[in-house]
């Protein structure tokens, strides 16, 4: 081959990037300290080059470099990309890993990965002898396992004595931000340098709409109509320039993408589209858990003549860069998981975006010229009910499975680790409580055998409780299927025509009601048994109208969770029990052991009431397979919470209180004050014998119990 067809014409793409005028003084800058703060405009390369940059500058040759991302899709996209622009195959020199597929080789030098995975490659290796640098990248999105790196690296790293222990070089770190809070970022981290990339960027005209104002708050749920008619304004009377629209989540884009299909094709190009050069729209969803070959097209420019129109969650406005965007529909909402205090429990809701998150979806247009960015809300809206900022994840979400890792690094006094934002004390209580109810931790904060088990799962604690229950009952694989399921994208399709939507409903009823009892999670096994034993897989998916895709990696999702078990099974003490019950309620026993934290029970007609001490009203999501059978229900579990309109609860099985009776105590027995004193450290000795002489009051008692 000669050399020039060698010759990439990504190099020259990346060259022109914004990074690359400072690539020297950004090697020194690395080279000089063993912490940096690098920040920049999204967009001008720090996630794609950096990596490069160091591993060129020779700081792959003691250890590897990682990188880490908020966000799954990012890694994988970033990492392909990566990949074309070192022109090596994806999983060798540069590879990616995410939850549940890891992508990476022993030649791997450059390894983008999730937060999350980074924290788990942590328990294992707390020096993290295998880097010789850690970039924490996206640090301005705030996501919680980003912040508790931050404080790990802040705990270990920054002190002289810790740093080199278990190392035999000094570990470099680079922390990555938009333009925000990089002073603060700094200062967390003994005031080491910043080193700020100049962007380059174009004014944005926003203008507010009318259709969503302050009376919406309450009971909104996203209408892709509003953004679809936005779009095909933009479209037939704007002139050439692509479209990127915010929206919250897959089904609403999903929905959306349908309708502009249908309305775009009604467009006759002659008479209705101001600009003539423009004669088609390219219509393209972009969201989390969406096939990578599919997100790829998102980077593609369009045919000539044809613009393009990208709908998208959250994920385009900062953690990828959609080139040729010049105009923006922001929806001004989001869909964020947030630990709801009225109700007591995580729950996805739909919530306004914040000014600053406004702004950074507006910025997306002025990236190559000037841009226009229509806000569907009104100023009224955005004046008084948008926070100026948003808050970072550890002050809004269950801080349960991270306090959970925290305590298997032998942090054990959680409440003051080096939080960036210190989140709420009662967060971190109710936090230790549910890992006490769990049994993954004693009365004193000390971590359990089962917790010791638990934290190598990356599962939601209450999934993994029931596992591992079902693993000492030796009905695993009851179980794993289940968590495999849970674990991926929803798999059943609703699509948007209504006639479609009859035909497709029917098939998830007769699936869910092949088991005999309508329950939710019965009906995830009885999906996952019933494809992997089809000789046509896939085409049994389509019938059944189930992502095949999704499906797909719920099967390598299992045999992964399976692999963590039987490893785990072979540690002598895994523990063995005996069940004497009816055989087929052990499943929903087994159930039964992760989610009595989530029981509900029905109160009058469909309106069921949550057991954990907040009494919430809830209802049955209209996806359950239980939903309009509310009348012969009276115990359920739920698997989650979802709130629009009403809160819901979605993935749903009946259970019988006799069930629960033992358990549903353990939600009330700790109380926050023992909890807050085996949260901290220092105990002081009146606060111990106060705590020894009630349990030995309580074991007194049970043994009297016992006796009678
Ligand atoms: P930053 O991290 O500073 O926001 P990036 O390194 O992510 O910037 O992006 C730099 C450039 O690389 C952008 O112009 C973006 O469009 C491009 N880019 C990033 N990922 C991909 C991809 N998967 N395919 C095509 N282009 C990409
Ligand atoms: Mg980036």
């Amino acid at each position: 081959m000669s050399k020039s067809a060698k010759w990439s014409p990504k190099e020259n793409e990346s060259k022109r990037l914004p990074i690359y005028q400072h690539k020297s003084k950004l090697i020194q800058a690395v080279k000089d300290s063993s912490f940096l703060v690098v920040t920049g405009e999204t967009g001008s390369g720090k996630t794609t080059q950096l990596p490069q940059y160091l591993r060129e500058a020779g700081f792959c040759k003691d250890g590897k470099i990682g990188i880490t991302q908020p966000r799954r899709v990012a890694a994988i996209t970033v990492a392909q990309r990566v990949a074309q622009e070192m022109q090596c195959t994806l999983g060798k020199e540069v590879g990616y890993q995410v939850r549940f597929d890891d992508c990476t080789s022993q030649d791997t030098v450059v390894k983008y990965m999730t937060d999350g995975c980074l924290l788990r490659e942590v328990l294992a290796d707390p020096a993290l002898s295998q880097y010789s640098v850690i970039i924490l990248d996206e640090v301005h999105e705030r996501s919680l396992n980003t912040d508790i790196l931050l404080g790990l690296i802040k705990k270990v790293f920054t002190n002289p004595a810790k740093a080199t222990k278990g190392r035999s070089f000094p570990l470099k770190v680079v922390v990555m931000s938009a333009t925000l809070e990089t002073d603060k970022l700094s200062a967390f981290l003994s005031n080491c340098p910043v080193f700020a990339i100049p962007g380059r960027t174009f004014p944005v005209t926003c203008t507010f709409g009318s259709a969503v104002g302050p009376k919406d708050l309450e009971n909104f749920t996203p209408s892709a109509l509003q953004v679809v008619k936005v779009a095909l304004d933009i479209h037939t009377s704007e002139m050439a320039g692509d479209i990127l629209v915010f929206l919250t989540g897959q089904s609403e884009i999903e929905h959306a993408c349908d309708m502009l299909f249908e309305k775009a094709e009604c467009i006759d190009y002659r008479y209705d589209v101001t600009d003539q050069s423009v004669d088609g729209l390219l219509i393209l969803p972009l969201y989390g858990s969406m096939p990578t070959d599919q997100q790829r097209q998102i980077f593609q420019p369009p045919p000539p003549g044809i613009r393009k129109c990208v709908v998208a969650t959250n994920i385009a406005a900062t953690s990828l860069t959609i080139d040729g965007i010049k105009y923006i529909v922001d929806s001004g909402f989001v869909k964020q998981l947030n630990h709801n205090s009225r109700v007591g429990m995580d729950i996805l809701e739909v919530v306004p975006i914040s000014k600053s998150e406004a702004q950074q979806r507006a910025g997306r247009a002025g990236r190559t010229s000037a841009g226009k960015c229509f806000r569907i809300y009104t100023k009224e809206f955005w004046e008084k009910c948008m926070p100026e900022y948003t808050i970072p994840e550890i002050q809004r979400t269950s801080l349960t499975a991270v306090i959970l890792t925290l305590k298997c690094l032998g942090i054990h006094d959680v409440i003051r680790f080096p939080y960036l934002d210190c989140p709420e004390e009662r967060f971190i209580l109710e936090a230790l409580k549910q890992l006490y109810q769990f049994d993954a931790i004693d009365r004193r904060g000390n971590v359990t055998k089962l917790g010791e088990l638990m934290v190598e799962f990356p599962l939601h604690p209450g999934l993994t409780r029931a596992l591992l229950k079902a693993a000492s009952l030796g009905c695993q694989d009851l179980l794993l299927p289940v968590a495999a399921m849970l674990s991926v994208e929803n798999i059943f399709i609703r699509p948007g025509h209504p006639d479609k939507q009859k035909e497709a409903d029917k098939k998830h009823r007769a699936l869910a009601a092949k088991t005999g009892s309508m329950n939710d999670f019965a009906t995830l096994l009885n999906v996952f048994q019933s494809c992997k034993s089809s000789d046509r897989p896939s085409a049994w998916c389509k019938e059944n109208w189930i992502h095949w895709r999704a499906l797909k990696s719920a099967f390598s999702v299992e045999t992964q969770l399976r692999d963590i078990l039987h490893r785990l099974q072979q540690k002598k003490d895994f523990p063995v029990e005996t069940f004497d019950g009816n055989k087929s309620e052990l499943f929903r026993r087994c159930l039964c052991t992760g989610y009595f934290t989530n029981v509900a029970r029905r109160s009058i007609g469909k309106v069921f009431c949550t057991m954990d001490g907040h009494g919430s009203m809830v209802h049955i999501h209209p996806s359950s397979s239980l939903f309009d059978q509310e009348a012969e229900l009276n115990w359920v579990i739920f698997h989650d919470v979802l709130a629009t309109s009403r809160v819901y609860i979605r993935t749903v099985c009946p259970i019988r209180y006799e069930w629960v009776k033992d358990l549903l105590p353990k939600l009330h027995e700790v109380d926050a004050y023992e909890l807050s004193s085996v949260a901290r450290e220092e105990v002081t000795a009146e606060e111990m014998t106060k705590w020894e002489s009630r349990e030995a009051a309580k074991r007194q008692s049970e043994v009297s119990n016992e006796d009678a």
